[in-house]
């Protein structure tokens, strides 16, 4: 029995190994986009990695030339940070505008998009979860639910793994349901209101697994993947095959790291799909001519097609926390336990290390003081799907459900199970030690004017979601900006 386990491990062993000697074995056709040519014709092309572009990559007939266009680099060699759970917030915080994983958004809110192989979801946390029965109806899409979760079933196997919860994540779990957000479902990955573990896609190891990996599956024979190649637009042409003037996709143009334009075309009957994110593929579409007309000509840009909602309708699902530093340092850990209240607060949990500057020893001799880590533990609320117009909290309604949420985070806190991370004071009392804006004090007495809870509500944190743009033919967007509300998890 020694000796099988000795053997299995050697096997994994073995296996991590080679990957890190060789890289994933979707390498083989990945090509940096300088070594393109400067026009060349493929069966369809897809413009990004969002996790929708890669499945399609595994859909198309044999016999298509498939070429996937990506404006970042790949998840592997040289980017430790990114690749382990531990990793999360130097990626989200070592931001460049060249190179970096993690892509800052011109926003006022933070707002980070991936800008790598595998989009978002190789920058994210990792949480897993089937979205909402409700999201599936509202969502204005026609969804072949059982196809829908045959496919999955196929993601679900490659890069999800169930969580081993330790003691911040234990003690989260136990606080919700003391604070009545129960019952606890246990592990799964259905959505359920109430208490449950989610899945995640950092293995047992912290090791990263994105949508990037599904690649491995894809045939060698028939896909390219260009990195760092920047699609600039789409390629529009009339037709006039059909009654009335058409509107069809014929290529896109793009620019690789070394500013050389290129023509990436497709050929007849072929097609170009959209699969840039929630930020990425509307920005696309406005810079192919395809948009309001009005805004695109004040831009001066020529029309291709006036569609008027392109780039409207910004969703996002703000969070609100706090951080606190317990007295023993927990284990590192992303989101591993959830609990769904019926008023349509997440509540979440991390504990992370972060570098934590120290005061200067004297105000007269100011010695360089050498960096220090500390281990935050972070109880947060997300709240679903509030319109942004880059002003999170305008709309009262959003507002309250913040409130409530950040009311039951004060309850969580108070329930025995978050004893053991306090520190004791004086004269028998204890406390937290929270790191940034603490939770208001009094909560149940200052909810009365709400003034307090409600200025809480707009220390957010903040991550892209989905941009609602329309419907339209030609090209075909295939990744969450086509969604009309989004799933908060
Ligand atoms: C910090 C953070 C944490 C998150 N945590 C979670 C979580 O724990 N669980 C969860 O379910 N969701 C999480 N999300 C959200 C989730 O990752 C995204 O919703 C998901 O990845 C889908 O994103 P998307 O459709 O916007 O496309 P993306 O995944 O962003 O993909 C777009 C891709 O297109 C590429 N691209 C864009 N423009 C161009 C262009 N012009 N030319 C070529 N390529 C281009 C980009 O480089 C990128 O690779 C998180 C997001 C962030 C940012």
């Amino acid at each position: 029995m020694h000796l099988l386990c000795l053997a299995a491990m050697l096997v994994v062993l073995f296996n991590n190994f080679s990957v890190l000697q060789r890289g994933p074995s979707y390498m083989r056709f990945v090509v940096n986009s300088t070594e393109f040519p400067s026009q060349d014709y493929h069966g369809c092309a897809i413009v990004g990695s969002s996790t929708t572009g890669y499945t399609f990559t595994q859909s198309l007939p044999q016999s298509y030339r498939v070429l996937l266009l990506e404006l970042g680099g790949v998840p592997y060699g040289g980017k430790p940070k990114l690749m382990t759970r531990g990793g999360l917030l130097s990626t989200l915080t070592e931001v460049d505008e060249y190179d970096s994983p993690a892509q800052a958004f011109l926003s006022e809110d933070g707002v980070h998009t991936g800008g790598i192989l595998g989009g978002s979801r190789a920058i994210n946390a990792g949480f897993y979860s089937l979205a909402d029965p409700d999201f599936c109806l509202k969502s204005d899409v026609d969804w072949d639910l059982a196809l829908d979760n045959q496919s999955y079933e196929w993601v679900e196997k490659e890069i999800v793994f169930r969580p081993e919860l330790r003691n911040w994540q234990s003690a989260v779990r136990d606080g919700l349901l003391e604070a009545g957000v129960d019952p606890f479902h246990g592990f799964t990955l259905d959505h359920r209101v109430e208490t449950k573990i989610v899945g995640s896609t950092f293995d047992g190891a912290g090791r990263r697994h994105s949508s990037a990996d599904l690649l491995n599956n894809a045939n060698a024979a028939n896909i390219k993947v260009a990195v760092y190649a920047n699609v600039e637009r789409v390629l529009v042409a009339s037709t006039a095959q059909l009654a009335g003037p058409r509107q069809t996709t014929i290529g896109v143009v793009y620019w690789d790291r070394n500013g050389k334009y290129h023509h990436a075309m497709v050929r007849p009957n072929g097609e170009v799909l959209l699969s840039a994110g929630a930020i990425g593929s509307p920005q696309l579409l406005l810079l192919s001519g395809i948009g309001p007309r009005p805004y695109l000509s004040s831009w001066g840009i020529p029309v291709a097609y006036h569609l008027p909602y392109v780039g409207q309708y910004l969703y996002d699902n703000p969070r609100n926390g706090i951080s606190i530093v317990p007295p023993m340092p927990p284990e590192q850990s992303l989101i591993q336990v959830v609990g769904i209240t019926k008023v349509g607060a997440y509540l979440e949990a991390a504990s992370n290390v972060v570098p934590f500057s120290t005061p200067p020893r004297s105000v007269f001799i100011r010695t360089p003081s050498p960096p220090l880590y500390i281990t935050v533990a972070t109880l947060m609320e997300k709240i679903s799907g509030p319109m942004v117009r880059f002003s999170y909290f305008s709309d009262p309604v959003n507002v309250e459900k913040c409130v409530n949420g950040t009311r039951k985070i004060g309850e969580i806190l108070r329930t025995r199970s978050m004893r053991y991370f306090m520190f004791r004071e004086w004269f028998g009392s204890s406390r937290f030690r929270f790191v940034g804006p603490p939770l208001p004090d009094d909560q149940i007495g200052l909810l009365s004017d709400g003034k307090v809870l409600q200025a809480h509500c707009h220390h957010y944190m903040a991550s892209p979601r989905w941009l609602c743009c329309g419907v339209i033919g030609s090209p075909r967007v295939v990744d969450g900006s086509t969604f009309a509300i989004s799933p908060a998890n």
